[in-house]
């Protein structure tokens, strides 16, 4: 059992409190802030995001229907936005093909199932994946992000150079398996990497200094 992931989640807890982060009010806005997100903070999500809502295009009717050239308008503060427009319309593609449009179809599949599906479509990697399992489907799977690993290497909980999956394993490992933990969890992380454990460290006053 690893001590320091509970330990460290009841540190940051205790200082910070509820996230309350949950990212989007439905299943596929989820789904397409996983995709969105990838390489761009999430207040440039948030202005694609608005602008989907705005031009009535949160739907999978809407996507379906819009050209290429619209959603790279609607999608364009999150930045590299051809190359997510292609993740998202093939997303939407593959959802129609495969599952009949239904993402009610698509989430019956179990966790490892799911996992391998929606890592098998272009674009979508294990961080990608994950967020998309835990918020989109509510599955107990933890996602690491940049901050993650940085947290754990920088107190020797973790080699720098270690596989996404060795460190999510990290978590579930020593966690109860619970959709709100996790979801919490990480976003306490995001919290703590841009509060103080940034590509500089602030570890005056970090919460988790007392680990150091
Ligand atoms: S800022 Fe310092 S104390 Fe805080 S998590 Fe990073 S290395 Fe640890």
């Amino acid at each position: 059992m690893n001590t320091f992931i509970r330990q460290s989640y009841d540190a940051m807890f205790s200082r910070w409190g509820e996230q309350h982060w949950w990212p989007g009010r439905t299943r596929l806005e989820m789904m397409l802030g996983a995709v969105l997100t990838q390489n761009t903070a999430w207040k440039n999500v948030e202005k694609a995001i608005s602008n989907l809502r705005k031009n009535n295009a949160m739907s999978f009717q809407a996507l379906e229907n819009a050209s290429q050239e619209q959603v790279v308008e609607w999608i364009r503060p999150a930045g590299y936005f051809n190359q997510k427009t292609d993740y998202i319309k093939r997303m939407i593609e593959t959802i129609r093909r495969d599952f009949d449009g239904s993402l009610t179809r698509l989430f019956a599949l179990d966790t490892p199932t799911l996992r391998k599906e929606l890592l098998s479509w272009k674009g979508i990697g294990p961080e990608t994946a994950d967020s998309m399992l835990l918020y989109a489907a509510k599955r107990p799977v933890f996602v690491v992000d940049a901050y993650t690993k940085r947290f754990l290497s920088r107190h020797g909980w973790c080699d720098p150079n270690a596989s996404y999956d060795s460190v999510a394993r990290r978590f579930t490992a020593n966690l109860p398996e619970d959709v709100q933990l996790f979801n919490e969890y990480h976003a306490l992380i995001v919290r703590l990497g841009k509060e103080h454990c940034n590509t500089k460290p602030r570890c005056e006053g970090c919460p988790l200094q007392v680990f150091l």
